[in-house]
């Protein structure tokens, strides 16, 4: 069976990418810094014989053993808060972690599936946005650090792809959600589902007329292991076009919570983007795939997993 190596293996993401490989019979080595990951991620996972685990940051010159297919790279701080966090980590995973990543593809004439983020369009001007939208970022800006690091991370990949013929897939993801996200990763859905459970007001940033389009996580790791075992290579949006405010989302949760919770207005964060929306129509033609968990559906879950994980 295929063996591929995971960076940000402990992540909300990576674990459950992990786990799906699992399932598929692969071989996985996963790496973590755990800087934002956690190994109770991977606690379903560590009993299964066919992964190793190992914390190690991966800006560090990265040595692996035997053969490999795929490396997936999924290290980085991902949410606003955590980015703004760590500003140099985010910028040195994307781009020396990256790096890393693709000698070790080189190495073992394998592929490199990126995870990269539709921050690489920015404060976007065309609406929904295509694979073939160049973006509009301030990369001088708080979130320079993570859309420059993922931009500087496409470019590297496909560079490696033209110089050396590496296979090289890169994920755009958009906003996703689900079990697994931490408390306190200052991003919408856990901020709002944790503010609700307490009672406490959700601050919405702005009026809350921003929108987003939530994908739950099982259908965006659908969407990736699709893309993995696929012909298609390059960039790749995989994301939930079904668009929402960030008011919308801020009631619906308190609704289904069943909180009294009243909402806030708070400052708005330098260069929040006004809308984002997949075009997710290379992924249904060459994948067949769209995101099918209804928003109410996949809230109501990770509502359940905050009630249980958040308070233990
Ligand atoms: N947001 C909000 N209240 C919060 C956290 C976030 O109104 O407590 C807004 C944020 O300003 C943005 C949207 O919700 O407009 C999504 O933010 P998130 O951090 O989830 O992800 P982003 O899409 O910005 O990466």
């Amino acid at each position: 069976m295929p063996r591929a190596v995971v960076t940000g293996a402990a992540g909300f993401l990576g674990s459950h990418l992990c786990e799906r490989l699992l399932a598929e019979g692969w071989d996985v080595l996963g790496f973590d810094s755990l800087l934002t990951g956690s190994p109770g991620n991977l606690s379903n996972a560590s009993g299964n014989a066919r992964l190793r685990f190992e914390r190690y940051d991966v800006t560090n010159y990265l040595m692996v053993e035997g053969p490999v297919d795929w490396v997936l790279h999924f290290a980085s701080p991902a949410s606003p808060r955590d980015y703004l966090d760590h500003p140099i980590p985010t910028l040195k995973v994307g781009a020396i972690g990256t790096f890393r990543a693709l000698g070790v593809a080189k190495a073992k004439n394998a592929g490199l599936l990126l995870a990269s983020t539709s921050e690489v369009y920015g404060d976007p001007q065309v609406h929904p946005q295509p694979e073939s939208y160049w973006g509009h970022v301030n990369p001088v800006g708080p979130r320079g650090v993570y859309d420059e690091a993922k931009r500087f991370a496409e470019a590297m990949a496909m560079a490696y792809h033209r110089v050396h013929d590496i296979p090289v897939k890169i994920v755009r993801i958009f906003n996703t959600y689900g079990p697994r996200l931490r408390k306190n990763d200052g991003r919408a859905v856990p901020n709002f589902i944790s503010q609700a459970l307490a009672g406490q007001p959700l601050t919405v940033h702005g009026d809350g007329s921003q929108t987003r389009s939530l994908c739950y996580v099982d259908d965006l790791i659908e969407g990736i292991w699709r893309f993995l075992v696929s012909d298609a290579l390059g960039p790749m949006n995989i994301g939930n076009p079904k668009e929402e405010s960030v008011l919308e989302i801020a009631k619906l949760v308190r609704a289904l919570t069943g909180s009294k919770s009243e909402v806030t207005f708070t400052e708005r964060p330098v260069d929040d983007p006004e809308v984002r929306c997949p075009d997710i129509s290379r992924a249904r033609a060459c994948l067949g795939w769209e995101a099918s968990v209804p928003l109410e559906v996949g809230l109501a879950s990770t509502i359940e997993y905050a009630r249980t994980a958040w308070d233990a």
